[in-house]
């Protein structure tokens, strides 16, 4: 019998965490969830869920995330944001679903980041640096969800935006 553990799971959201707040991913991680969200959080997702009715159509990647849409035949997933995020992290949560996917068999090239409130798109091509990029982000991820206790509260600029801002400035 292989008793080989597994490694901790990460998902979408968490790697995005990893690049906004380290704080944050391990609370959200270890089931820390603020008893109200906040209003942007809320908005966001009403943009998330209203913006492509028409053509929305989730796929499930394993126990990592859910990407919005996708054209696979033409190799691409989207995602819709709302904005005010740090890019790098809407970025490194498609780069994480791009390598799962193609991790799995599903030859995605390119993931388009909608932010329909900027009524704008970015669109990430997925290159030779990527798993790189991805194995360290998993790696940082674990290392820190690891730990027995939060990083330490330090202010950052968009703490004021964050659904666990009580929870930390109380
Ligand atoms: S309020 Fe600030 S420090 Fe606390 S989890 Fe949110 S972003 Fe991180």
């Amino acid at each position: 019998m292989n008793h080989t553990p597994q490694p901790t799971t990460i998902t979408g959201t968490e790697m995005a965490y990893l690049h906004i707040c380290r704080r944050k991913l391990w609370l959200f991680h270890h089931g820390i969830r603020p008893e109200n969200e906040n209003t942007a959080v809320q908005i966001g997702r009403h943009i998330g869920e209203s913006t492509f009715k028409r053509t929305h159509k989730e796929i499930k990647l394993g126990d990592i995330g859910v990407v919005d849409w996708a054209e696979l035949p033409h190799g691409v997933i989207h995602e819709t944001k709302k904005a005010k995020c740090p890019m790098q992290a809407d970025i490194a949560q498609v780069r994480y679903y791009l390598w799962w996917m193609r991790s799995h068999g599903i030859g995605v090239e390119r993931a388009i980041i909608h932010y329909p409130k900027q009524k704008r798109t970015t669109e990430i091509v997925w290159d030779g640096t990527m798993d790189e990029q991805v194995e360290a982000d998993l790696t940082s991820a674990r290392n820190i969800v690891a730990q027995p206790a939060p990083p330490e509260f330090q202010p950052l600029k968009w703490c004021k935006r964050c659904a666990y801002a009580e929870f930390c400035m109380a």
